[in-house]
């Protein structure tokens, strides 16, 4: 079994959608990643920042997950980073209503010295330098590393982003964020664009319109289980990205075809994710409701065509 480093914020959320409103709850995205690789039994551990007044019971949560939180530094006179958004009706977009930093502006991140040779790196939505700086505390090449981003670190901290995307072998972003990097419509060929500054794998997340994994000229593209109601995305991507990162630590295998599975696992997860506000439906989800998904994820997908 391989171990798995998680860096990501670790936060709390405000969110708005169309079926109701949260006080500021639990949410980040190594809170999500870590919920979601939680279900592939991996050695595990979160590296990010809270302030003092981030509630214990939050870190026991992970904990009772089996996420190390030893890397979780809690700088007890400041305050927690914070997000806020508001989802419009198709719950496929959304504004960003306030993002504040808070403790996450002078975070040095500290990965447990366990965890240095971890053979994959789960690079969650943070600072990109950040980033970087937990990739320069590794002691052993990893076998695999894999960044996600958004639109705030390209607008604030470009010239960053671009060199720790050089680092990394596979990224995940979503389908307006990776229109954004590279200035092209056409996900195929902004996927190109991004081979060229590093990743080899490139994978596009197009929320209810499933994701696309990239690799040279193949693509694999995965659908997103058609749910009766979506009740909050926030973490969607995380979510994704976590059940990726989780599936391939735990198989070892980082072949393009084991790939397409982790694309899988990373959907179905997704699909639970957005059936409750904030991380409610992740932090109970059993291992039986994911295999049942998956079963049908693959009746979903699955035919048979002869072809002559
Ligand atoms: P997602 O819906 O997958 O994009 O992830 C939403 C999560 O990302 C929320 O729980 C937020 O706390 C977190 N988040 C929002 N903005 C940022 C940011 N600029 N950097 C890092 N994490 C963020």
């Amino acid at each position: 079994m391989s171990k798995l480093i998680i860096v990501g914020t670790v936060a709390f959320d405000a969110i708005e959608t169309p079926f109701g409103k949260t006080d500021k709850i639990l949410g980040g995205a190594a809170t999500y990643i870590g919920l979601a690789a939680s279900h592939f039994n991996v050695d595990a551990a979160a590296v990010s920042v809270v302030g003092g007044d981030f509630p214990e019971a939050y870190l026991d949560l992970l904990e009772t997950k089996n996420i190390d939180v030893s890397g979780i530094e809690i700088v007890k006179e400041g305050k927690t980073f914070f997000w806020s958004g508001k989802y419009h009706n198709d719950m496929n977009s959304r504004d960003t209503l306030a993002t504040e930093l808070n403790t996450l502006a002078d975070f040095n991140p500290v990965v447990p010295e366990d965890y240095k040779d971890a053979e994959v790196v789960m690079l969650g939505n943070l600072h990109p330098s950040v980033q970087s700086s937990v990739l320069d505390q590794m002691t052993e090449k990893s076998k695999l590393v894999i960044l996600d981003t958004m639109n705030f670190w390209m607008d604030c901290a470009l010239d960053d982003l671009l060199k720790v995307i050089k680092r990394i072998d596979v990224i995940t972003i979503n389908d307006e964020e990776a229109r954004q990097l590279t200035g092209e419509y056409s996900l195929v060929v902004a996927a190109r664009k991004i081979h060229e500054m590093g990743p080899k794998y490139v994978v596009i997340k197009k929320g209810e319109h499933g994701a696309l994994l990239f690799h040279n000229h193949h693509v694999f593209y995965a659908p997103a289980l058609p749910l009766e109601e979506v009740f909050d995305p926030t973490g969607a991507g995380d979510t994704f990205a976590g059940g990726f990162a989780g599936y391939l630590a735990k198989t070892g295998d980082v072949s393009f075809e084991n790939m397409k599975n982790a694309v899988i696992y990373g959907s179905t997860l997704a699909s639970f994710c957005v059936e409750k506000f904030g991380t409610e439906r992740m932090q109970n989800l059993s291992n039986s409701e994911v295999h049942k998904r998956l079963l049908q994820f693959k009746q979903l997908t699955q035919f048979e065509i002869e072809l002559t």
